[in-house]
Formats: structure tokens, sequence, C-alpha cells
């Protein structure tokens, strides 16, 4: 039957979660039946990342972005750069170090995590608004590249230089004159804590001649203007926008950009409605830019950095029902896990209007019966939800409810002592 043009508009429904294969109705997580799973890892709730999962994905982006001679080179091409925020276990940032070309810190505790897990320092950028001294000092030692978010810096790094008797690597973070549009998360343009603001950023590149080369080595910019975005065209504007500020900037103070850092922002799937981003546009715009700095910059490698999109569809989180309770006719499920290891999934990491991530039971999929149930957590708060009225298969005390979507701000960005539950297990499989 054809769909007549003026039935009603079908609700929103979340985008297929099929990145998981599934047989005899268990999701298969890191090549094993949930069930097994859950009991290799010996106990709920947990997160488990799969690696082929994590693989494909940077192995899609580099097929959709332009390459490189060597497929990752990034005078020709686009280098990778993972921001570990999204996901610093160290076993998972270990194989994104062997997956991507750099990794992206913010903190002296994940350029820690970075360096043990072998990332090349020379790949390895540090950004950050409240950089302390001592960090500062650390990631000279390191010989990393800071991106400067304050004149405040400035003098910290070339002490450290003269101490250490190293050149400080740095690249300029700048606050754009514009906002990345439809971002979940905006981090640019307008007053921000972030970056230096544009205007300010000539006097800031004369401070940094000043101090001569041998202390303050300038490499270039980083542009990140926000999160989460999943719309390509808003994502091609920033990049081309964030190219044509740096490429004035430099001219201005007649510098060469040795170091493009275009961000990222890329989204995934989330709530009812989203739909997973078009990478071809974003290639196309690159591909271009990157055509335009023959002439333009020959000297920049360009860079972007995502966190969310390389891990976040990789990963689950898993936690058992202990209890089944209705009431006043609504069904409750009560599960061991919750707000306290995936602030995210409950709504409370920035949701404005609580919605539901995708969430099944994951020994019961694709299972005919189903009902409306609430999957909440353990908590004494009413804010410990997980799943508000979804349609899931009917489940049982026991059964594994899994929550999509979460290899990216989950177990290192909830408060996991909150009520004194147990901590979460992670694993990479
Ligand atoms: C948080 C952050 C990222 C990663 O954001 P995702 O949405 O996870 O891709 C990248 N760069 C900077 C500077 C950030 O602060």
């Amino acid at each position: 039957m054809t769909q007549s043009p003026h039935a009603p508009q079908a609700r929103p429904v979340h985008a297929p979660m099929n990145q998981f294969a599934v047989q005899d109705g268990e999701l298969i997580v890191g090549g094993m039946k949930l069930s097994q799973l859950a009991a290799r890892v010996g106990r709920t709730p947990f997160f488990a990342y799969d690696r082929g999962l994590l693989r494909a994905r940077v192995a899609e982006l580099r097929a959709a972005l332009p390459n490189g001679k060597d497929g990752k080179d990034g005078k020709d091409g686009i280098k990778l750069h993972y921001a570990m925020k999204a996901n610093p276990m160290p076993a998972l940032v270990g194989l994104m170090a062997g997956l991507v070309d750099g990794i992206d810190v913010a903190s002296a505790g994940e350029l820690k995590i970075a360096l043990d897990a072998g990332a090349d320092p020379a790949e390895v950028s540090f950004a950050g608004p409240g950089k302390r001294d001592a960090e500062l000092h650390q990631a000279v030692a390191a010989r990393v590249l800071v991106n400067v978010e304050s004149m405040r810096e400035l003098p910290v790094l070339a002490a450290a230089s003269r101490e250490l008797g190293l050149p400080a690597r740095v690249a300029v973070r700048v606050n754009p004159d514009f906002e990345l549009k439809g971002s979940g998360m905006r981090m640019g343009g307008g007053p921000k804590q972030f970056g230096v603001d544009v205007e300010i950023v000539p006097e800031m590149l004369a401070r940094i001649a000043q101090a001569g080369s041998d202390r303050l080595s300038f490499e270039g910019f980083h542009l990140y203007s926000g999160s989460q975005n999943l719309r390509a065209e808003s994502i091609c504007e920033a990049q081309r926008k964030s190219y044509e500020l740096a490429l004035r900037l430099a001219s201005e103070s007649n510098l060469t950009i040795r170091f493009l850092n275009l961000g990222g922002g890329f989204g995934i799937p989330y709530f009812p409605g989203d739909a997973r981003l078009d990478l071809a546009p974003i290639g196309e715009n690159l591909a271009m830019l990157r055509q335009r700095a023959r002439d333009e910059m020959p000297q920049a490698s360009f860079v972007i950095e995502l966190g969310r999109y390389f891990v976040g569809e990789a990963g689950i989180y898993v936690t058992r029902i202990v209890d089944r309770k209705v009431s006043r006719g609504q069904v409750f499920l009560v599960a061991d896990g919750g707000l306290h290891h995936h602030l995210a999934a409950s709504g409370n990491f920035g949701q404005v209007v609580r919605k539901n991530y995708p969430v099944t039971i994951g020994n019961r999929v694709g299972q005919a019966a189903t009902e409306t149930a609430s999957l909440v957590g353990p908590l004494c708060t009413p804010l410990d939800i997980l799943a508000d009225r979804m349609e899931l298969p009917v489940s049982e005390v026991g059964d594994l409810a899994v929550v999509f979507q979460s290899g990216a701000y989950g177990a290192s960005s909830s408060p996991q002592n909150f009520l004194g539950h147990p901590n979460c297990v992670e694993v990479l499989v």
C-alpha cells in the first residue's frame, strides 16, 4: 500500500542501532552474545566498547576525507585526532592511538594517559581554559603542542622553555567571531571562556614573535566552535570560516601556518528524529580547502579533532533489571545502574528537555511481545531515569537492559560516588 501524502506525520523514531549484530535475540558485542559477555565481566553494570566498531569508524572517516600520499599525511590529507575527554579509558586510548594520527588532551592527567598509550608527542595537543603552571611545564617537557587560550600562559610557557632548554610548541586557540550553527554545545563565538577572542589574537601573535622561536615556537591555530552537530552544512560552513580566519590572521602577522586544527563537532544520533551525519559533503568541503591551501598555506597540516564521533556508537551501557514494579498502571524496570554511571543518558548532562537515548533489552532484541515501560536506576532521586515510557520488549528481573550510543561521555563524566553504589566496570572487547 502506498502512503497517502496526507497521512499524519509519523512520530520521530530513533535511528536504527544496527551497528551491533543480533543472534537468537541477543546483541553481539565484541564477537560475543551479551549474556556471555556479562558472565565474562562477572558483574553489572558495565560499559563495553567494541574494537571492531572503533576500527570501522576510523576507516570509514578516512575513506570519506581527502587522504595524503601515505593515506594519512596531513600535508595533502586530513589528520585525525582523537579528543580523549570523550572516553579516557586507558585501553581504549591505547587502541585509538594506533588508529588515528594524534591525541588531543585537556589536562595533565589526560596527557599522562595519552603518553602511556604510546601517542607520538609530536601529534599530541593540549587545550583547556585553566591550564595550571605545572601542567604547562609538563607539556613543554613532553614536547607536545599547547593550544594557548590566555595571555597568562605565554610567560609561563617561556619560563618553562628557558628552564628546560626546550622550545615551547604553541598554537593559538581562537575564539572566532562566528558560531557553529546547530551545535548541541557551543564552544566558540560570543563571549566564551575558551580560546582567545579573535580581536586580540594579533596582539598575542606579536608577543609570541617577541619571545623568539627558541622560546615560543608558533605552529598555527586551533578553532573549535562546538560539539554534537548533525548538520553537515553547518560543519562545512564553520570549517570554511575557520580556514579563512586563520589565513587572514597569519597574513596580517606575517606568520607561517604549519598546523591548522579546524575543530570537529561531528555528532551522532541520540534522540528520536536524529539521523546519522552525512560525511560526503564534509569530505568534499575539506578537499576543496586542502586544494586552496596548496597556494594559500602550503606549509600547513590540517587536523580535525573528534571525540564522540569516533567512540560514541561503539559503546553500550549494560545494566541488570533487579525489580519490576507497576505504579498506578505504569511499568518501572528498576536496574542496578543509572545516572551515577551514565549521567548523559539520564538527561542531566546538559539536556534542556529530557529525551530518551536508544534503549533495548539486550537479551530480547526483536521479541514480539512489547510494552511501554520506564527504565530507572537505583538512586533515591527522580532524576535517575534511563528510559522514560519507551516501547521495550517485555522483560523480567535478571534481564540485561542496554543503553546504546554510550561509548562517549559515560563513566568518566558521571558522578560515580553519588549515593554509594558500586562503580561500573569498563571493558574493551
Ligand atoms: C570536547 C572537545 C572535543 C570533543 O568533542 P566531541 O563532541 O566529543 O567530538 C574536541 N575538541 C575540544 C577542544 C573539546 O573541548
